[in-house]
């Protein structure tokens, strides 16, 4: 296959500076709900439903075209696993994997991750727009979250 075109990102960082390698290295705080040694899935900051959450690679590449077919494979079983506890652990009927790839794609932090967003039906069609909520919150939902998904093994 040919060589594709470079994804044109403003947001590139070496890995000292890119936030999603500094939660991994726990130098920001952040909820973790699950951790093996190749991924890390924590609670989106500024999150479109209770327990929207991102999963990483913790090899920080920007893109999915950084990352092997494997490491992509990886990626999104580990996604799948947690959307089955997030999605238990809030009552959701659906969710939605969201993975943006360069500026042009609204891609913010340039590391790859997946998005997990729950939904329910009541939710069906509606916009959704980022929520803030408070850290006390955000620890009760990362607790329900890991309760659901403590028989998964790596964690
Ligand atoms: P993107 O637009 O790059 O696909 O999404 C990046 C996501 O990272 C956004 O949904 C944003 O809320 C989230 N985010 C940005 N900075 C932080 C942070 O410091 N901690 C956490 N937990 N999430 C973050
Ligand atoms: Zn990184």
């Amino acid at each position: 296959m040919r060589e594709p075109r470079a994804i044109f990102n403003s947001a590139s960082v070496p890995p000292e500076r890119c936030v999603f390698c500094r939660i991994i290295r726990r130098e920001l705080p952040s909820h973790v709900l699950l951790e093996d040694k190749d991924y890390i899935a924590f609670l989106d900051i500024n999150p479109f439903s209770r327990g929207h959450t991102l999963v990483c690679p913790k090899r920080h590449g920007e893109t999915a075209w950084d990352m092997t077919e494997a490491e992509l494979g990886g990626l999104f079983t580990t996604a799948s696993e947690v959307s089955k506890g997030i999605v238990r652990a809030m009552g959701a009927d659906g969710f939605r994997f969201v993975q943006n790839n360069g500026e042009a794609a609204n891609q913010v932090v340039a590391h790859v991750h997946v998005h997990v967003i729950p939904i329910s039906l009541a939710q069906k069609g509606r916009f959704m727009d980022r929520l803030k909520l408070a850290d006390s919150e955000m620890g009760q939902i990362a607790d329900s979250i890991r309760r659901e998904l403590s028989h998964v093994e790596g964690k």
